[in-house]
């Protein structure tokens, strides 16, 4: 068979294309499945099946597939000016609009912002951003960053170094072998808080434990703290009550400083603008993509204080650091349509109402599953944790990957969620009607069973 045949996709993919979060070995058996449409929460693949996405692409759609509008503003600025760059003091219309919209929104101490590309180097940046503050304030020391097991904030080498998913480091030499990376134990009441224990005495208990970290490693080394406002990757975990009013003073009574990775709960997700919003915090910093544009086209932000600003413009030499991309007019077009459509539609305050229901119903539903430990979210994000035995909450082994098989029942039946280590992660466009849920609902409740049946079946499941 001749595979430049552009007809077959999958074969050509299977020998063209080095996938990323894919098991390479088994991509060169099953090959890949080829979206080819998306229409508001649609997605028709390459067999003319179509899928309900709940996950809004990798959590980013919020606004749905196909917004001519959003096409409309890049196709305008691709005509009058389809790049140049911001180097040199350069700059370009749509991102200086852009960069002051974000400002109105973001909250107070929020100051400048930087435009790059993904979340992954938008974090990067606020790493060199973080150090090169230190140096400038002559504290060459402090630049140990605390994250947390389970947090997610990118691949490059520096932020998944930061991230607290080992599997994200395996056979990558990863860690980078430098002593600045620390992390403390996840937010999550469910795993790890003591029996007995309240979700403000786990707070408690979690603050605690980020002081004593920070007094064992020295005050004077530790530079800042990173934190997703609700956690992703790890599964969908929204802080227990008191968290983040428990960390931030020891915090401030160390300065170091506080980073909000928004890359997810930016822009809706939660129901507020920000994840920053939604808890009433004042990050030094904050790291936005995904939700920027909708996915439209690529951009990052890492907005910083007006503090850190002051002390960067003391350097006495320039800001050596950028993107050939940073402040591209283009994406600056699609966020600035994007931001459009978030506001003219209401979308945030119906992310409130229909999120609402969405967690109703999720937990109507699948609490007292015999698969299911527990279902948590907030807002347009949900998370399913699988266990294999529901009173002692033992997880599966990680051979079985249960979550994996929903996934691929949830696939069968067209609707698109997301395997995360022992969870499902549901996160729609912020669009999803409340016949969606159902449809969702009602997808989760077969796989759900169906899953649970075979690994009973199999003693896997008590
Ligand atoms: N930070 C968070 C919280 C994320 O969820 C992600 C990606 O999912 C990233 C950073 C990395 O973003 P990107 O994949 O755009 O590099």
């Amino acid at each position: 068979m001749d595979i430049h045949d552009y007809t077959d996709l999958v074969e050509l993919d299977k020998h063209s294309q080095l996938h990323p979060f894919t098991n390479l070995s088994d991509h060169q058996q099953t090959g890949p499945l080829v979206m080819m449409r998306g229409q508001g929460t649609r997605l028709t693949d390459h067999t003319g099946k179509e899928y309900l996405d709940a996950l809004a692409g990798l959590w980013c759609m919020n606004v749905g597939y196909g917004r001519t509008e959003i096409a409309q503003a890049v196709a305008e600025q691709i005509e009058q000016l389809s790049y140049f760059h911001s180097f040199l003091a350069m700059a370009n219309q749509p991102s200086i609009v852009l960069a002051d919209r974000l400002l109105q929104i973001a909250p107070e101490p929020l100051s400048r912002v930087f435009f790059g590309l993904s979340g992954s180097d938008a974090n990067d940046t606020n790493i060199k951003i973080i150090w090169l503050y230190n140096n400038l304030l002559g504290r060459p020391q402090k630049k140990k960053l605390i994250a947390r097991r389970g947090g997610y904030h990118g691949t490059t080498l520096a932020t998944c170094s930061l991230s607290g998913l080992p599997h994200l480091y395996t056979g990558f030499d990863v860690p980078l072998d430098i002593d600045r990376f620390l992390l403390v134990t996840t937010p999550n009441h469910y795993r790890y808080a003591q029996p007995g224990m309240t979700e403000l005495e786990f707070s408690a208990y979690l603050a605690e434990e980020l002081e004593q970290l920070i007094l064992r490693q020295g005050p004077e080394t530790v530079a800042a703290f990173f934190a997703e406002p609700v956690m992703g990757a790890s599964g969908v975990l929204v802080p227990p009550e008191g968290y983040f009013e428990a960390i931030v003073p020891v915090l401030r009574k160390y300065e170091v400083l506080f980073i909000a990775d928004e890359v997810i709960c930016g822009f809706g997700r939660l129901g507020s603008w920000f994840g920053s919003t939604h808890f009433d915090l004042a990050p030094d910093m904050m790291t936005l993509a995904k939700g920027l544009t909708s996915g439209y086209q690529p951009m990052s932000a890492s907005l910083v204080s007006q503090e850190i600003w002051q002390v960067l413009q003391r350097a006495p030499t320039p800001f050596s650091h950028g993107f050939t991309y940073s402040s591209h007019p283009a994406s600056a077009a699609a966020a600035l349509a994007n931001l459009d459509i978030l506001e003219s539609e209401n979308l945030i305050e119906r992310a409130q109402t229909v999120g609402a229901q969405l967690q109703r119903r999720l937990r109507e539903e699948f609490t007292d599953h015999p698969l299911v430990g527990e279902v948590r979210g907030l807002g347009m994000v949900a998370g399913i944790e699988l266990v294999a035995n529901k009173s002692t909450k033992e997880s599966f082994d990680p051979t079985v990957a249960a979550q994996v098989q929903v996934y691929k029942q949830m696939l069968r039946r067209g609707v698109v969620v997301r395997p995360v280590p022992n969870a499902l992660a549901i996160s729609p466009s912020l669009i999803f009607t409340l016949q969606e849920i159902e449809t969702l609902v009602g997808a989760l409740k077969e796989s759900l069973d169906d899953v649970a049946r075979q690994l009973a079946s199999q003693g896997l499941l008590s």
